[in-house]
């Protein structure tokens, strides 16, 4: 015969194993509404996913639609001793971080000094051979009329009727211009993006190619739908045979279809060639 104290073991056994296999259902029960919960969060996760793949695609297409057509990348062959390269607003504020129109990341500034190279390597080779190299500038006093739409940015200010570039202002370090390089200063217009139309003495960049003897004009800088697309458009406007290196030349990233809308209008309206600056042979 058990003993009353057997026996209350035995019933806190029992109890014990009771509770256990209580407490081992709930959670398990517990364990499989959490994974249901978890698997509704993915299916929803997965399903705003695809929609929006969806969506991406659909803008992809559309924006494909839009594109112009690819331009033919020629190779060209110049005498340099009738060649100007003309090298637009390689300057601190667009090419370099920290400069008030500049790239916000690094990677953006190394994006512009390769391409910054390709120009120099370009001008370090014609050159020796009798090429002219003719930088344009923005040039802008305190309070430009420019600066409503973009804001202050390569600014020179006038100290004791001396004129200080700022920093931003200046050439990058890579294509520092040689004593012999004409620049030409654009500034004090409503917008001053067109080296033939912004330049402070009127007419100085037609003065600058008719003195230098020239009948062809490479046109490298940055960017390709603004100062740069003015500069190609003035220099087919005026006669000159043009030709645009495709790594010489830098666009906006946030700018949609560029350059490839300013490749289209410079090859079809100016008769324009375009190039790579490897291409480019001087004779
Ligand atoms: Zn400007």
């Amino acid at each position: 015969m058990e003993t009353p104290s057997r026996r209350n073991i035995l019933k806190y056994a029992v109890t014990a194993i009771v509770a256990g296999v209580v407490a081992g259902v709930g959670a398990g029960l517990g364990g499989y509404n959490a994974g249901r919960v978890e698997a509704e969060n993915l299916k929803e996760k997965l399903s705003t996913a695809q929609s929006k793949v969806k969506e991406l695609e659909d803008q992809l297409k559309d924006l494909k639609a839009k594109m112009p057509p690819a331009v033919k990348v020629e190779e060209v062959s110049v005498d340099p001793a009738k060649t100007a390269l003309i090298i637009v607003d390689m300057q601190n504020d667009f090419c370099k971080v920290g400069g008030k129109l500049g790239p916000k990341e690094k990677a953006g500034e190394e994006a512009i000094t390769a391409i910054a190279l390709k120009i120099k390597a370009l001008k370090d080779a014609g050159k020796p051979k009798g090429m002219k190299v003719v930088y344009t500038q923005d040039y802008h006093y305190p309070n430009d009329p420019e600066f409503k739409i973009w804001g202050p940015h390569c600014v020179v200010e006038r100290v004791g009727g001396v004129d200080k570039p700022t920093w931003g202002q200046l050439e990058i370090p890579e294509l520092t211009p040689d004593p012999d390089d004409p620049i030409i200063h654009k500034g004090g217009k409503t917008v001053s993006y067109d080296c033939f139309y912004a330049s402070y003495k009127p007419n100085e960049m037609e003065d600058t190619l008719k003195s230098l003897g020239v009948d062809t004009c490479i046109v490298t800088g940055t960017v390709s739908n603004i100062c740069v697309y003015c500069a190609v458009v003035g220099c087919a406007q005026r006669g000159y045979r043009t030709i645009v290196p495709l790594d010489g030349i830098i666009s906006l990233p946030f700018w949609p279809w560029t350059p490839a809308w300013s490749l289209f209008q410079w090859t079809t309206l100016y008769r324009v060639t375009i190039t790579e600056t490897g291409k480019i042979r001087f004779r």
